[in-house]
């Protein structure tokens, strides 16, 4: 391990706070380090493995598509690629699908589509972005413009201008931020996930919806962490009854290779001309034929008992000890722990459960397939950890 680490730190940007663990092989939940020491997984690698390590039906369509052809470059047609967008319309009423390869690109096409719609619509000074205080949208220039945390910004300046960042949660601070500004779309994550795993009230996301048709200012929801079942409905939006423009998604969808995509509705599927927008590895057969597999067993049945799941996390913590509150929807949870987050889950890491933070939170996002057993168990360490 120090070997690695080493090798790690001296030639690896240095990006990232690894966790002290080499994860060296797994299945479903459980993950082996070089030990051959297992850890019960509640991250999913940030929500993407979204059937576990090395799911067996996810793994045989991928590697059936590996042995016909692994890319063509989107000159060609492929149909995991056409199958793919078809049942993401079919499970969204949406009308097309962009594919790139990550959230930030998801959403850059999203911010993409909208500016064009509202250049042509309204006129080409109608490109402000109203986004939330407290959002994560991504890395890149402009998505990082768009997230709303400060200390994000910093030392990147300039970004891409036309961002303007509401208050979460307060209607008409957003509606004053997008009637004082040539406003094209308002975009917002239903649960901010690296903000601390928030949902947004009820209220607040319908008045948002109601107001940006009435305004023809685009709505787009950020799907890339709450997607793909995470919060016990395929999308989150739908949790809230409103029908977005535009959702963005990335993460789960891939179930662990990398996939990003841009979800038309009826109003601006017409956007893009050829030649708009693009990408080289965008919708590769690859990832879709494996992200096929994860969005075919996202039924009623199987997301009735994410929400199973989901309540027996809720009620194992609400009242614990230690615990100030619990706050999320489906398998995406955050806790509120009164001793430091990242205490309680590097104890966790040493009793052999691997779980996440998210601000000030212990954030789990395990995956949605989870046996029972193993998240009770893993349950029962977390309540050790926080006890200790
Ligand atoms: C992770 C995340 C992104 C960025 O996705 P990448 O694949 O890392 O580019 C964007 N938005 C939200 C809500 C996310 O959670």
């Amino acid at each position: 391990m120090s070997e690695l680490k080493t090798k790690d730190a001296t030639y690896v940007a240095n990006t990232y706070a690894r966790f002290p663990v080499e994860l060296v092989s797994g299945k479903g939940s459980v993950f082996k380090d070089e030990n051959d020491k297992e850890y019960i997984d509640l991250g999913s690698g940030i929500g993407v493995t979204a059937f576990g390590i090395g799911d067996d039906e996810w793994k045989s369509a991928v590697v059936a598509q590996l042995d016909k052809l692994q890319h063509t470059s989107n000159l060609y047609f492929t149909e995991p690629c056409a199958e793919l967008a078809r049942i993401i319309c079919e499970k969204t009423g949406m009308k097309k699908v962009f594919f790139g390869n990550s959230g930030a690109e998801a959403n850059e096409c999203a911010i993409k589509v909208a500016r064009k719609y509202a250049a042509e619509k309204k006129g080409e000074d109608y490109y402000t972005i109203v986004t939330l205080v407290n959002s994560f949208h991504g890395r890149t220039i402009t998505t990082l413009a768009a997230t709303g945390q400060d200390h994000y910004h910093e030392l990147f300046q300039p970004l891409t201008q036309g961002f303007v960042h509401a208050q979460a949660n307060n209607f008409e601070d957003i509606k004053e931020k997008a009637l004082s500004n040539k406003t094209a779309a308002i975009m917002m994550e239903c649960i901010q996930g690296e903000g601390g795993v928030i949902p947004l009230e009820a209220e607040f996301v319908k008045q948002v919806a109601e107001f940006a048709k009435e305004n023809d200012i685009l709505l787009i929801i950020d799907e890339v962490q709450t997607g793909n079942g995470r919060t016990g409905k395929v999308y989150s939006y739908m949790n809230f009854g409103i029908t977005p423009d535009i959702v963005s998604t990335a993460k789960g969808i891939g179930g662990g290779l990398p996939l990003g995509a841009c979800i038309l509705g009826e109003k601006v599927q017409d956007v893009y001309k050829p030649g708009d927008h693009g990408s080289t590895f965008g919708g590769n057969p690859v990832c879709c034929a494996g992200a096929i597999s994860i969005m075919n067993r996202l039924t009623d049945e199987f997301l009735d008992e994410v929400n199973l799941k989901s309540k027996f996390i809720f009620d194992s913590f609400a009242d614990f000890d230690g615990v100030e509150n619990v706050t999320g929807m489906g398998l995406m949870i955050g806790i509120k722990t009164t001793k430091p987050a990242k205490e309680v889950v590097l104890r966790c890491m040493e009793k052999g459960v691997l779980c996440l933070t998210a601000k000030d939170k212990i954030r789990l996002l395990p995956a949605l397939n989870i046996p029972m057993e193993t998240l009770a168990k893993a349950v029962e360490i977390i309540k050790e950890a926080i006890s200790e």
